[in-house]
């Protein structure tokens, strides 16, 4: 009896924590930022990343639930890295206590003027949004949190997909096709292959395709486009998901399980036009 009792004892547990499906309680205050931007940099290009700070403060401001301050750092990699300490790269890393957002923008960026010196600012903005209100499952010191949210595809094809959107807005420019067509078959035969943080795919090309299905797959199950994109970008991360739990948070918040999801990305030709949004999707729409 002892014994079995100990055997039931961590099922009911395991069993009452599964359904725990709680909106977590956000913080009411807004991160600190602090902008370290290198003179190495060109002034327009400066002048435009304000522009895009502001946009993206104004639509999803950042709110101090994991950290509550993160220093920016930006420069032309035409220059040694100029912060001691900080790595080149374009990337959101560091603890909660030392949060930094590092973009380090190519010359040739510059000289031939591609939309990628602009969309990376709202790809790495949107890591820091996300990061906000979940913690990474993968810690600086090479440990892992057991309440972190790691999904490849839900991370990077959101940000992927946002910085597109962002830059179809604002830059009436299709950045999914120009920069993110380039899909692995494997999103047919196996697409929890991108759930892992493995690199297996160029430019989050069938993360994308994946996140932009799931919008697809929404709107046939009703929603409006913006409603299906604000469940994808903001519900589902502020639903309380960690990697432990998230295929319950995926079927709670959208309806659909993983795996009739997956099943249903058969499907789509493997091109990213049979998903793409449309071009009147703004940003501000969906999180309104
Ligand atoms: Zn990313």
């Amino acid at each position: 009896m002892k014994k079995l009792l100990s055997i039931l004892i961590p099922l009911f547990v395991f069993i009452g924590c599964e359904d725990d499906i709680e909106e977590a309680t956000l913080a009411a205050s807004p991160i600190e930022i602090t902008y370290n931007i290198h003179e190495s940099l060109p002034s327009d290009w400066v002048t435009e990343f304000n522009i895009i700070m502001k946009n993206l403060w104004t639509i999803i401001p950042s709110y101090e639930n994991v950290f509550d301050h993160i220093n920016i750092y930006a420069w032309n990699d035409k220059v040694e890295d100029p912060y001691p300490g900080i790595n080149g790269g374009a990337y959101v890393g560091g603890p909660p206590s030392d949060k930094i957002m590092v973009l380090e923008i190519p010359e040739n960026e510059f000289i031939y003027q591609s939309m990628h010196r602009y969309s990376v600012v709202a790809h790495e903005y949107f890591h820091v949004y996300q990061l906000s209100i979940n913690k990474p499952m993968n810690l600086p010191n090479g440990n892992y949190d057991p309440d972190g949210f790691s999904i490849k595809w839900l991370l990077e094809g959101t940000a992927a997909s946002f910085e597109s959107i962002y830059i179809q807005e604002y830059y009436n420019h299709n950045y999914f096709i120009n920069a993110q067509n380039n899909i692995n078959e494997m999103v047919h035969t196996d697409p929890s292959i991108f759930e892992s943080y493995i690199n297996n795919e160029i430019n989050y090309g069938s993360s994308v395709f994946i996140t932009l299905a799931l919008a697809k797959e929404l709107i046939k199950l009703g929603h409006s486009e913006k409603i299906a994109f604000r469940m994808i970008y903001k519900d589902f991360l502020t639903s309380g998901v960690k990697n432990s739990n998230w295929q319950n948070h995926f079927a709670d918040v959208f309806g659909i399980s993983v795996k009739d999801f997956y099943y249903s990305l058969k499907a789509y030709t493997l091109d990213i036009n049979s998903v793409l949004p449309s071009k009147s999707l703004s940003i501000k729409a969906i999180f309104n």
